[in-house]
C-alpha cells in the first residue's frame, strides 16, 4: 500500500566507516559531521546509532544543532558555519555547542555576550580556499583576543582544504600548501588544529591532527578522484531503491518519455520506475546511466522525469512489473551514477528529498 521508493540506510555501515575513520587518527579525534541532515542519511538516526563512538558531531548551524538535542544526543555540537545572530550565543552556551568563527564582527558580539559558561571556539583560518576565515598574518592577534575574553574556554584553529580529493591538484592550490600555512601560524600559539576531511585523512597522514572532520566517508562514498585501499573499505551506507510499475515493447523507431531523448533502434522492453527528480534522481542523468535490475546492471532511456523514469529491460531475464531496480548503494557506487550527471555524491544524498522514506536497516 505505498510507492516503491525507498532509501535503505545501513546504520552498521556507517558505524564501521566512522570506525574506519577513528583508526586513521589514532593520536587524534574525530567529529562525525552530520549536517545536512547527515548528508541526506537521517540526523537523528545517525546520531543515534554512533552515539555510544563519538565525542562532538559537527553540523552546518544552530537548527540542525538543535535537532540533535531535542532528540536527545548529548555530546557537543561544533557549528562549522559559524553562527549567523549574536542571539544564537546564549543558546550555544545553554545547550554546550561548540562554534566556528569567521569574522571579526563575531568576536565583537561573543565579547558582548552574557553566557552562562564558557565556549569552545574553533577559529576558521582561510589558507586558501577564500571562502570563510581569518588570513594567516591576523591570526595570532585575533587567537590572543579571543583568548583573552572571559567567554572564551578554549580555542581550535580550523582550515579546510580546496583540492584535498584530487591526486594532481596540477595549477591549483593543494593541501602542502595550504596546511604549511596553518603550521606555521599555530607554530608558538600552542593551539589544537583541525584540517582533515575525508578526503585528507584518508590520503594526507601529515594533515591529521587533534582533530578531525570526516563527513562523506562516514556515508561510505570516497571523495578521492584515485584508487585507495582505504576507499576500498568503505561500506555505503545508502541503497536507493524503486520498483518497476510498468512495461511495454517500444519498437524501432518509436521514442520514449520527454523531448523523446531515447529513439528505440530494435525492440525495446521498456520499464517505467518510480523514482524521479522529484525523489532526488538527478534530471540531469545522461543517457544509458546505469541502474540494476535483480542485481544486473541494465541502463536509463530517455530523460528523467518528475515522478517517474525509463529504464532497458531488455537484457534483464524475468524482469518486470515489481522487479527492485536500484539506482545507487551497495551494488552500484553513488560515484558512479554522480558522474553521468556531471555531479558529486554528496550532491545526490543530501538531495534525497522527503517524499523518499528512510528505512534504517542494521
Ligand atoms: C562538510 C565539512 C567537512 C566534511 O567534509 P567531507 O568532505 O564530507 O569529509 C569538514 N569540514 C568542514 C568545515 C565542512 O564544512
Amino acid at each position: 500500500m505505498s510507492r516503491p521508493a525507498v532509501a535503505r540506510i545501513h546504520l552498521d555501515n556507517i558505524v564501521h566507516n566512522y570506525q574506519l575513520a577513528r583508526s586513521l587518527c589514532p593520536h587524534g579525534n574525530a567529529l562525525a559531521v552530520v549536517k545536512a541532515d547527515a548528508y541526506g542519511h537521517g540526523a537523528v538516526a545517525v546520531a543515534r546509532a554512533l552515539s555510544e563512538h563519538v565525542d562532538t558531531f559537527a553540523v552546518a548551524c544552530i537548527e540542525e544543532a538543535l535537532e540533535l538535542r531535542e532528540a536527545g544526543i548529548q555530546q557537543p555540537v561544533l557549528l562549522l558555519e559559524g553562527f549567523f545572530t549574536a542571539d544564537e550565543l546564549p543558546v550555544i552556551a545553554d545547550q554546550n555547542f561548540w562554534t566556528a568563527i569567521q569574522r571579526p564582527d563575531q568576536i565583537d558580539q561573543l565579547a558582548a555576550a552574557d553566557l552562562s559558561q564558557p565556549l569552545n571556539i574553533w577559529l576558521k583560518v582561510d589558507t586558501g580556499m577564500h571562502r570563510l576565515g581569518f588570513a594567516p598574518e591576523q591570526v595570532v592577534e585575533v587567537a590572543k583576543r579571543l583568548q583573552a575574553l572571559p567567554q572564551v574556554r578554549s580555542v581550535t584553529l580550523m582550515t579546510h582544504f580546496a583540492n584535498a580529493d584530487l591526486a594532481e591538484p596540477a595549477g591549483r592550490i593543494d593541501v602542502p600548501t595550504q596546511s604549511q600555512r596553518l603550521f606555521q601560524v599555530a607554530e608558538g600559539l600552542g593551539l589544537n588544529i583541525s584540517m582533515a576531511n575525508s578526503a585528507a585523512l584518508m590520503a594526507h597522514p601529515r594533515t591529521v591532527q587533534q582533530w578531525n572532520r570526516p563527513g562523506i566517508m562516514l556515508y561510505g562514498s570516497s571523495p578521492l578522484d584515485f584508487q585507495s585501499d582505504i576507499a576500498d573499505q568503505l561500506r555505503p551506507a545508502m541503497t536507493l531503491e524503486s520498483k518497476v510499475i510498468a512495461t511495454r515493447i517500444v519498437e524501432p523507431g518509436e521514442s520514449v518519455g520527454y523531448g523523446s531523448r531515447f529513439v528505440a533502434d530494435k525492440p525495446t522492453l521498456v520499464g517505467t520506475v518510480a523514482m524521479g527528480y522529484a525523489d532526488g534522481y538527478p534530471r540531469q542523468a545522461v543517457e544509458g546511466t546505469p541502474v540494476l535490475v535483480n542485481g544486473q546492471r541494465t541502463r536509463i532511456v530517455g530523460r528523467v522525469s518528475m515522478d517517474m523514469m525509463t529504464i532497458d529491460l531488455t537484457p534483464i531475464e524475468g524482469a518486470g512489473v515489481g522487479s527492485v531496480v536500484e539506482f545507487w548503494g551497495e551494488q552500484l557506487s553513488a560515484n558512479e551514477v554522480a558522474a553521468c550527471a556531471d555531479t558529486i555524491s554528496y550532491h545526490l544524498f543530501t538531495g534525497v528529498t522527503r517524499r523518499v522514506p528512510r528505512d534504517y536497516c542494521n
